[in-house]
């Protein structure tokens, strides 16, 4: 076992680091204070992504993408998590789930979106069923070629610079529990409505909307996967989206703690730096520790997935785990900075607030643990 990274590896976190350096961190500020990423910056940040062959890396390259594996695509987004999420998502990862396509699918919807023209969102949340996805009222009913689609989703995030949706509803019954299909729908398709949703707390600039389906009709072909078989085919792909949570957060919270380092060292109280008190070494030295662990959780979770290997349980194991660092180490750096760290002329404020919702989408802290007991506990059931 070696846990060294290859030169191409090194090559690929330093010219990640670079860019975020260079093109993200210089318009974190006023994202943040607009709330917005204009059209123009968001078009610049792409073109200059895909030149530097960091767009849709995650995608085959026989298809036009970056044929990165797990542990590669792993590396880059932790080095994108440094930078504001509403700026590091231009530089995009189309869903891992549009794999799926098939037929014409594939010149409408995957290959579009593998080449930056089209942008998809997925929504599988509905106020009345979050953790419990299956509790989804949003139904599809079969008409003839058709599919007629009834309900509302929410949080749905990207919605508002989207083109298309990858709509999880449901078709169907299977005993007591719902079966589930998905299906690719334009935003222009009559019966679909999207509007903004309320004001998120973390990651401004990043968007949910709630999306209203009321008798939307779409052909057959808009069936993703087997009919039925969404759930499944969701589930492939859902390891990947925690991983995503996971080494972003690892990059957010390194990020912070180098600013934090910073200020221990510089600050002066009662005549000497601060990171002199234990008080405040210590919060450091877990912080330090805690994104260590986190990282080698989330680079052997994604090591695993490119061998084929990897359990649900490793993924919810580097989400928790991660997401939950995170929220440890922004609230030990938002003590460290004082009151400083309160105020938005300094980033700290921002990284605190963004830390919140790591541990609440894509499957809450709790939804992890459920994931974890369930494997360990299962093979023991009488
Ligand atoms: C900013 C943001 C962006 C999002 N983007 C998207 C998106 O793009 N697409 C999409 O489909 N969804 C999206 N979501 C939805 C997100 O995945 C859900 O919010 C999340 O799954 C939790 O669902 P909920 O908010 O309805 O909470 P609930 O499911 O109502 O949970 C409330 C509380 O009950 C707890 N709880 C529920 N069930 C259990 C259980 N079995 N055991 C123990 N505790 C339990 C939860 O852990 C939580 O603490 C987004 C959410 C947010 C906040």
């Amino acid at each position: 076992m070696h846990f060294d990274l290859t030169s191409e590896q090194q090559m690929l976190v330093e010219t990640v680091r670079r860019f975020v350096e260079t093109e993200l961190y210089p318009h974190e500020k006023r994202v943040e204070e607009t709330d917005d990423v204009p059209a123009e910056l968001a078009a610049d940040i792409q073109a200059k992504a895909k030149a530097l062959g960091l767009y849709a890396v995650n995608m085959p390259a026989e298809l036009g993408g970056g044929g990165l594996g797990t542990f590669d695509t792993t590396l880059m987004e932790r080095e994108l998590g440094r930078a504001s999420y509403g700026l590091q998502m231009v530089v995009a990862r189309p869903s891992n789930i549009l794999r799926g396509c098939q037929g014409s699918q594939i010149d409408e919807y995957l290959l579009p979106t593998i080449r930056g023209d089209r942008h998809d969102c997925l929504a599988m949340t509905e106020p009345d069923a979050g953790s419990d996805v299956r509790s989804m009222r949003t139904f599809a009913r079969r008409d003839g070629d058709d599919f007629v689609i009834n309900g509302t989703k929410h949080f749905i995030s990207h919605a508002d610079v989207a083109d298309f949706v990858i709509l999880c509803a449901a078709t169907g019954e299977q005993g007591t529990k719902k079966t589930i299909s998905c299906f690719l729908v334009d935003f222009d398709t009559p019966g679909l409505t999207r509007r903004r949703g309320p004001k998120c707390v973390s990651h401004r600039g990043y968007h949910q909307c709630e999306l209203i389906f009321e008798d939307c009709r779409v052909p057959a072909s808009s069936l993703l996967g087997e009919l039925d078989k969404g759930f499944e085919l969701m589930g492939q792909w859902l390891g990947s989206t925690r991983l995503q949570v996971a080494t972003t957060s690892v990059g957010r919270g390194q990020r912070v703690l180098e600013m934090a380092t910073q200020w221990a060292a510089t600050r002066k109280q009662f005549g000497q730096a601060i990171g002199k008190f234990q008080g405040t070494g210590f919060k450091l030295a877990d912080m330090k520790t805690e994104l260590e662990a986190a990282e080698l959780l989330t680079l052997r979770a994604a090591w695993k997935d490119d061998q084929g290997l990897m359990t649900d349980t490793d993924a919810a194991m580097a989400k928790l785990f991660a997401s939950e660092a995170l929220a440890r180490v922004t609230d030990n750096a938002l003590q460290i900075f004082g009151g400083m760290g309160l105020m938005d002329e300094l980033p700290i404020e921002r990284f605190w607030r963004d830390a919140r919702v790591e541990r609440i989408w894509d499957g809450t802290s709790e939804i992890q643990r459920h994931i974890i007991s369930r494997a360990l506990l299962r093979p023991l059931e009488q």
